[in-house]
């Protein structure tokens, strides 16, 4: 297993890591543990950074026990997430996501998951209502728990694919375990977190969708796909790998 896992290492990734937190800094971990930093993900998913901070702080203060939130009216939690994308979602779900982890675990909290192994927990986080992969995995990677666990969603996705660091037409829900394959084994949760919030910051500022500006990106030399900037880009194509691959080894 351990030769396997060499073999697909992918050399790129740690210059990759470096040259992301020269650019846009390293993560920032709150240390919450699971159950707050969950709550906050599912509370702050889609708005900017400052406005999910404010909006949890002022949840946690109106209800100071879980078990409080778990009985929390959604049309008060609506009134409290103004501000929000999809607070009326959110203000079902949050509940609803509490009281799906009492009825499974029996206690109104996350304990358990340290005795998991990372796939498992992020299996049981994204079965929880409205918690998608991509939310189970910056739990796992952004709280007390630490776990080497790559949070991918549809931007940062984007120059994951452009870099090649998955194969071409892997989906989204794939492409986690397909990179982190490709990082080296000993890498920890704050490096892996790093990785996502650096891809997640090119992903806003170059990378975008359509034409990237490839001219200011930091990772230009490392990239295959650097050289059809005039295209808009999903993937790079077998040609472009080909010839990427060729023009690295001369
Ligand atoms: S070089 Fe261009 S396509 Fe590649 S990651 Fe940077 S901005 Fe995206």
């Amino acid at each position: 297993m351990q030769t396997s896992l060499t073999f697909t290492q992918n050399a790129d990734l740690p210059v990759i890591l470096d040259r992301l937190e020269r650019s846009y800094g390293r993560a920032t971990r709150h240390k919450r543990d699971a159950m707050r930093q969950l709550i906050f993900m599912v509370v702050a998913q889609g708005a900017a950074p400052s406005v999910g901070l404010a909006v949890f702080d002022r949840l946690q203060a109106v209800y100071p026990s879980w078990a409080r939130l778990r009985d929390a009216e959604p049309r008060d939690l609506e009134a409290l997430f103004i501000g929000l994308p999809d607070r009326e979602k959110k203000a079902r779900a949050i509940p609803e996501i509490l009281k799906a982890i009492e009825a499974e675990h029996g206690e109104l909290d996350l304990d358990h998951l340290a005795e998991m192994s990372t796939d498992a927990a992020r299996i049981w986080l994204a079965a929880l209502p409205g918690v998608s992969l991509s939310v189970a995995s910056a739990v796992l990677a952004f709280s007390t728990l630490e776990r080497p666990s790559l949070a991918v969603d549809r931007e940062n996705v984007r120059p994951m694919r452009r870099l090649g660091l998955c194969p071409q037409g892997t989906p989204l829900s794939a492409v986690p375990r397909e990179v982190m394959e490709g990082a080296p084994a000993d890498w920890s949760g704050a490096q892996m977190a790093s990785l996502s919030h650096g891809l997640g910051r090119l992903a806003a500022t170059v990378c975008q969708r359509g034409k990237p500006a490839c001219q200011r990106c930091p990772l230009m030399t490392l990239c295959p796909s650097s050289g059809h900037v005039a295209e808009v880009l999903a993937f790079p194509s077998a040609e472009a790998r080909q010839a990427w691959a060729a023009k690295r080894s001369a």
